[in-house]
């Protein structure tokens, strides 16, 4: 530690100018993600992110959640809209989502912050695609409004990559369903007001699968707080359902369509997380870069050696390389082509860089690198749900090598 710096205020919050933040947003004047409209929604975000996020971070990565004002604000401002059908209260494509994470990310926020402020994003588009009108105006337009706090429920403590195999239960009674069973690592599930379920309401396998809207002031609904390595400000619960009764007119779509609606779901969610992958190793890149000219050993300033520079050239190409391939795979998918290879792919060369990024980073930044509090320290614990949760890498490799052939 000799010769360190002591943690300062400076070290803690981010110094960077939200011009500089947008900059790193990169992309050509010609490209989608840079139109007039766009560009205008990149100021709102960092504006946004520089007066209501950044301030409070600190403070809500140690109460473990965020706060529900946050929620109705950026629902007032129309950033939890982006990206929905038009019929149920949306507006624009998944790539305004996608370029709102971003931002935020490349503004000081966190992927963390991402997880917990869009848990609707993976929440409500199933009943925003399947659902009725009537299930449209109680749960999908509140969230969008940030006025309601949503979760997805699949994994469960003996059922995670392996979604057919679920077993929570939910067995028809008249006009109900009455459910029983566990679910684990769900985003926001200690705050949610509902969870999008996945149940058993027939036989074994993906066929047997439905998804069923669970309000959480239910009778018979239980739930804990997990705590975790990253994403701190992102509330993550195991929930129980002992003898939960449901009206059957919270389910959504078809009885037995609930795999499938997971899984073309998943689709966006794991654009969304190779965003933020991609964004969370700009940023390292930025704030390795401010420290790197900062920062003097031996009598000059780090970025002088060469060593250090050719490592963050490095580290700057790897998250260009994954924004660019994931931009063309979000393009292609939004465009309707089949883009399932490529989306596994797009997912893990964004972690990958992340995960490589997130590592130099920390490094380059020393015993400061490793401080509680210290930007760069929060995306390394941050990064590494990004390789796991939406379908692991391994999963991912899977999806990949049977698109290749290799299933016989
Ligand atoms: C912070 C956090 C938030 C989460 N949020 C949610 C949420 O909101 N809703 C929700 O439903 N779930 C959520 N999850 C769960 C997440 O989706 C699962 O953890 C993930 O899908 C992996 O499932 P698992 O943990 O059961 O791992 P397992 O399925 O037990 O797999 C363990 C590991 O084995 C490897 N593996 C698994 N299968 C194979 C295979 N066939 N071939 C090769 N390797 C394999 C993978 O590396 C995998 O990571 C969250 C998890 C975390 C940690």
């Amino acid at each position: 530690m000799t010769g360190a710096p002591v943690p300062s205020e400076g070290h803690l919050r981010s110094d960077r100018s939200s011009e500089g933040a947008l900059r790193s947003a990169s992309g050509s004047a010609h490209d989608a993600w840079s139109t007039p409209e766009r560009r205008a929604l990149r100021e709102l975000v960092a504006d946004f992110t520089a007066r209501e996020i950044v301030p409070n971070l600190a403070q809500w990565e140690d109460d473990g959640a965020l706060p529900r004002a946050l929620h109705e604000r950026a629902g007032a401002l129309g950033l939890l809209e982006l990206g929905f059908p038009e019929a149920a209260g949306g507006v624009g494509e998944h790539l305004d989502a996608c370029l709102v994470a971003e931002q935020l990310i490349l503004s000081g926020g966190s992927s963390g912050v991402c997880a917990g402020l869009f848990t609707h994003g993976i929440g409500v588009p199933h009943i925003a695609n399947a659902g009725d009108p009537d299930q449209i105006a109680r749960f999908v337009k509140p969230a969008l409004a940030g006025q309601m706090i949503t979760s997805l429920g699949i994994t469960e403590p003996e059922a995670g990559s392996d979604v057919a195999a679920l077993t929570t239960r939910a067995r028809r009674d008249g006009d109900a369903f009455v459910v029983d069973g566990a679910k684990t690592f769900i985003t926001s599930g200690t705050r949610a007001d509902i969870v999008t379920t996945a149940v058993r309401t027939g036989g074994e396998g993906h066929r047997g699968i439905s998804l069923l809207v669970i309000e959480t002031d239910r009778p018979g609904v239980s739930r804990s707080r997990l705590r975790k390595m990253g994403w701190h400000c992102s509330d993550t619960a195991e929930l129980r359902f002992d003898g939960v009764r449901v009206p059957a007119a919270n389910l959504v779509g078809a009885e037995g369509t609930g795999f499938r609606q997971i899984m073309v779901n998943f689709a966006a969610e794991r654009l969304s997380m190779a965003v933020q992958a991609y964004a969370t190793a700009q940023r390292c890149v930025d704030l390795t870069i401010d420290w790197a000219r900062a920062r003097r050993t031996f009598g000059a300033p780090l970025a002088q050696r060469q060593v250090v520079r050719h490592q963050i050239a490095e580290m700057a190409r790897e998250a260009t390389v994954a924004r660019t391939y994931v931009r063309d795979v979000l393009a292609r998918w939004q465009a309707g082509e089949d883009v399932v290879t490529e989306l596994a792919m797009a997912k893990n060369t964004a972690v990958a860089a992340c995960d490589a990024v997130v590592d130099r980073a920390v490094q380059l930044h020393g015993g400061m690198g490793y401080m509680h509090g210290v930007e760069v320290e929060r995306h390394y614990r941050d990064a590494r749900i990004l390789g796991i949760g939406g379908g692991a890498n391994d999963i991912m490799n899977e999806v990949v090598a049977g698109r290749l052939g290799l299933d016989g």
